[in-house]
């Protein structure tokens, strides 16, 4: 029997870095957390991770480069508690550190595009309708200081493109949310201790998390379509 007074909430990329410490967190703090991941090993063994440390979490199969396993991955939240409350669109991929905009295979930017603004725009697109419903919701875009418009410059030029889209979506999905209980907000990390980051960035996870789990519970009265850095406005 599940708790239906617990918020829900839907994580992609959980499995590691980021998103493992936003599972984490969110889940130490009472919600109902899905731990989504594209490979099912990886995901469950990071719930099995975190149920070593006393935390309960379930896991669901999420692939954001698949619109199929988007739509099962909601009904799924939506048949198991009937309502989704919360989504973090965490997972994203890196593919062109080095490259120029002149010359970064089309492949690449197309592929960059696909898991980092595509999947957070489908995936709020099939939340939306059970936020509506509840008059409840959070969606949370992690983004990126690369996807600042205001410091944009060279290297990683795919990457930059797809944070700013994605930050559009922000602004785009929180003036058509206006009115309603559904805040949706882009936030930085930084520069963070992941695989992605690599071994050399001054960020802890915890850091990187701490943002994304404020404004994944944020309060009634709190922001829509802002942009955060360690809980304050940042610069598009
Ligand atoms: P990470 O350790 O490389 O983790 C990325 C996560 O995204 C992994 O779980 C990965 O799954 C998942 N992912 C990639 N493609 C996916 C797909 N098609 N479907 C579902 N999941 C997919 O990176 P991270 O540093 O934690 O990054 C998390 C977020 O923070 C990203 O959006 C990134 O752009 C952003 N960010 C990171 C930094 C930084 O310094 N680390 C800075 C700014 C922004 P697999 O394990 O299966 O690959």
């Amino acid at each position: 029997m599940n708790d239906n007074t617990r918020r829900v909430a839907i994580v992609t990329g959980g499995n590691k870095g980021v998103g493992l410490q936003i599972c984490k967190d969110l889940a130490a703090k009472g919600l109902q957390v899905i731990l989504t991941a594209r490979n099912p090993e990886l995901g469950k063994a990071a719930c099995d991770q975190l149920s070593a440390q006393g935390l309960e979490l379930i896991f669901h199969r999420l692939d954001v480069n698949d619109a199929a396993s988007i739509e099962e991955a909601v009904r799924f939240a939506e048949g198991e508690f009937e309502r989704v409350d919360v989504l973090v669109n965490n997972a994203g991929i890196s593919l062109d550190a080095g490259k120029r905009l002149q010359d970064v295979a089309v492949e690449a930017v197309e592929s960059t595009l696909r898991t980092n603004f595509y999947g957070p725009l489908l995936l709020s697109r099939a939340v939306i309708p059970s936020m509506r419903r509840n008059n409840y919701g959070r969606i949370v875009n992690v983004s990126s200081d690369l996807g600042s418009m205001n410091s944009m410059g060279g290297g990683y030029p795919a990457y930059r493109i797809s944070k700013v889209a994605l930050n559009a979506l922000t602004r785009i999905l929180a003036w058509e949310l206006s009115g309603t209980n559904i805040k949706i907000n882009s936030m930085t990390p930084g520069w963070v201790r992941t695989d992605m980051g690599g071994a050399g960035a001054p960020r802890s996870v915890e850091q990187g998390a701490e943002t994304a789990v404020w404004l994944a519970m944020l309060p009634d009265g709190g922001p829509s379509g802002g942009y955060f850095r360690d809980r304050k406005p940042a610069e598009w």
